[in-house]
């Protein structure tokens, strides 16, 4: 059999479960349908039924928030160590069904399975980060002042909402939900709709690996009414959410009344910018990877790439070749680079990016048009010959989809790496040490890598500026948002008080 045989009867087990119950709420530990009846979910590879999904309303959301609120204490009040056991446990049993975890994902999302095979991995390993923090968080500092002495301390901020969408669904529900479970808060998690599987098996996962009943609750459902209602819940003290710029926009509005705390990670627009001094093969090799991988289905692709006009002719001409022979395919297939977007509306929108990159004028010298008959499948795009102010320059088609534009010196480079709504990540290519610093210090991006990719490192901060986002999770900044800091003052002597009415 081929591996994509293989995988497919794999698949086809792990499926039966869900085609046979479809994907329930987890609430208080127990499995409970959605008020709301259901919704399906459809594969993107070639838009058959994966299953029926329960579509919760704001009454199970309020089932799930209350279920949070009363395992918070207890949580909240473990020792550190003990929640520590609990998640590595968690990221034990990650590790054990990864293949199903990573099978599922492919077939929900269109992910190549040469990414999500490791992706499952990455969120074990966020699971094991967050759970060694887990018996410092709430540690603090001491701060002396004459007569007197502050101590600061950390307590987890209460039930937290998670949103998350489709992209990497697993991986980034793990980066939200394992610090704050690390914190001591408890969480309400609300995958998008589009891809549900995997935040079921997660939320599995944690009720076998020992977390207590109302720790962790699932609901499933659409973003106006299950997603509204969690971040209007008053005793939801936070939400964390992944998304668009302009869902997180609403979420901020939904929020105001209960005063909540956001954290957002949006969308990008994010340049990656090759000067002429650079490792050119390096440089194209990262561009090619930046914005294909994941089916550009990604928040910190490189999807505006700016080179320097002196190198760009050959450059351009090495990276249409490659991206012609970017091998679009079936997502469970070894040898595939780029799978199918997750939607047809999603299909429908970056489609519509062709037409309007040639409408502007730019020149399409790779892909634009689907591949295939079946499935949301989009043969890898690259456009040049573009300018700033057009639409495929600024707004985020998050497919795969490049928009090249040349630039002549540094100065006109950032200006243009700039001129963008956005600002969540940078990448520069140079050797020039001094360039990099200064070019680096003025970039408008919360993440900037000079000479690479991204590669992560947990402990780094994570966010974006602009419309890319609010606030930042990575190391301890995650503690950060999900707990509240206390000071408190003691006197070391007798200072003089004022006596009023004496
Ligand atoms: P989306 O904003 O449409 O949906 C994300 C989640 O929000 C879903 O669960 C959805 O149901 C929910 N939602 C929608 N409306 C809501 C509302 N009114 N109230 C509460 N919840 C609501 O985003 P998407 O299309 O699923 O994901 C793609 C976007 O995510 C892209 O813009 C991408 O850049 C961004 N993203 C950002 C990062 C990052 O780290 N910055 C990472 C991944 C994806």
């Amino acid at each position: 059999m081929s591996d994509l045989a293989t995988r497919l009867a794999q698949l086809d087990t792990h499926l039966a479960r869900f085609r046979d119950g479809g994907i329930m709420n987890l609430i208080d530990g127990k499995d409970v349908p959605g008020s709301g009846g259901s919704f399906d979910t459809h594969s993107p590879v070639d838009d058959s039924l994966i299953c029926s999904v329960s579509r919760s309303t704001a009454g199970d959301v309020d089932a799930a928030a209350k279920a949070a609120k009363g395992a918070f204490p207890a949580w909240a009040a473990m020792d550190g160590k003990e929640r520590k056991k609990i998640l590595h446990r968690i990221a034990d049993a990650i590790v054990a069904r990864a293949e199903e975890i990573a099978l599922c994902e492919c077939w929900d999302t269109g992910q190549a399975w040469r990414f999500m095979s490791k992706a499952a991995l990455r969120a074990a390993e966020n699971f094991r980060f967050f759970a060694d923090q887990a018996p410092g968080a709430r540690d603090g500092q001491t701060l002396f002042a004459p007569g007197q002495m502050n101590v600061t301390a950390r307590h987890p901020i209460g039930p937290v909402g998670v949103i998350t969408p489709w992209n990497t669904p697993f991986m980034l529900s793990t980066w939200k939900i394992a610090p704050a479970l690390a914190a001591g808060c408890t969480v309400v998690h609300k995958p998008a709709e589009f891809s549900p599987l995997t935040a079921r098996i997660l939320s599995e996962i944690c009720r076998e690996a020992g977390l207590p009943d109302g720790v962790l609750n699932l609901v499933n459902g659409f973003g106006e009414d299950a997603g509204r209602a969690l971040t209007e819940h008053p005793d939801i003290k936070a939400i964390a959410f992944v998304g668009e710029s302009k869902t997180g926009s609403m979420i901020m509005k939904q929020g105001a009344d209960t005063l909540k705390r956001v954290h957002f990670e949006l969308g990008g627009k994010n340049p990656v910018i090759v000067f002429e001094d650079a490792d050119l093969e390096r440089a194209l090799d990262a561009v090619i990877f930046m914005i294909y991988s994941l089916n550009g289905e990604r928040c910190t692709s490189s999807s505006r790439l700016l080179v320097q006009e002196s190198v760009a002719e050959d450059f351009h001409a090495k990276l249409e070749a490659r991206v012609k022979r970017i091998k679009v395919g079936h997502p469970l297939d070894s040898a595939t680079e780029v799978g199918p977007l997750i939607h047809k509306v999603h299909y429908d929108k970056v489609m519509s990016y062709v037409d309007i990159g040639k409408s502007e004028g730019a020149v399409c010298r790779a892909g634009g048009a689907r591949e295939g008959e079946q499935g949301w499948f989009v043969k890898p795009t690259l456009f040049t010959g573009a300018t700033r102010e057009m639409r495929i320059a600024q707004e985020e088609v998050f497919g795969p989809f490049l928009t090249s534009i040349t630039f002549k010196d540094e100065a006109e480079a950032l200006d243009i790496a700039n001129d963008v709504a956005y600002g969540l990540s940078g990448y520069l290519w140079t050797n020039d040490l001094t360039r990099a610093l200064n070019f680096s210090d003025k970039l408008e991006a919360g993440m900037i890598w000079v000479n690479s990719e991204n590669v992560r490192h947990l402990p780094t901060p994570f966010g974006g500026v602009k419309a890319s986002g609010v606030g930042r999770d990575g190391g301890d900044w995650s503690f950060d948002f999900y707990m509240e800091t206390k000071n408190t003052s003691f006197a070391l002597g007798s200072h003089k008080i004022q006596q009023l009415g004496a």
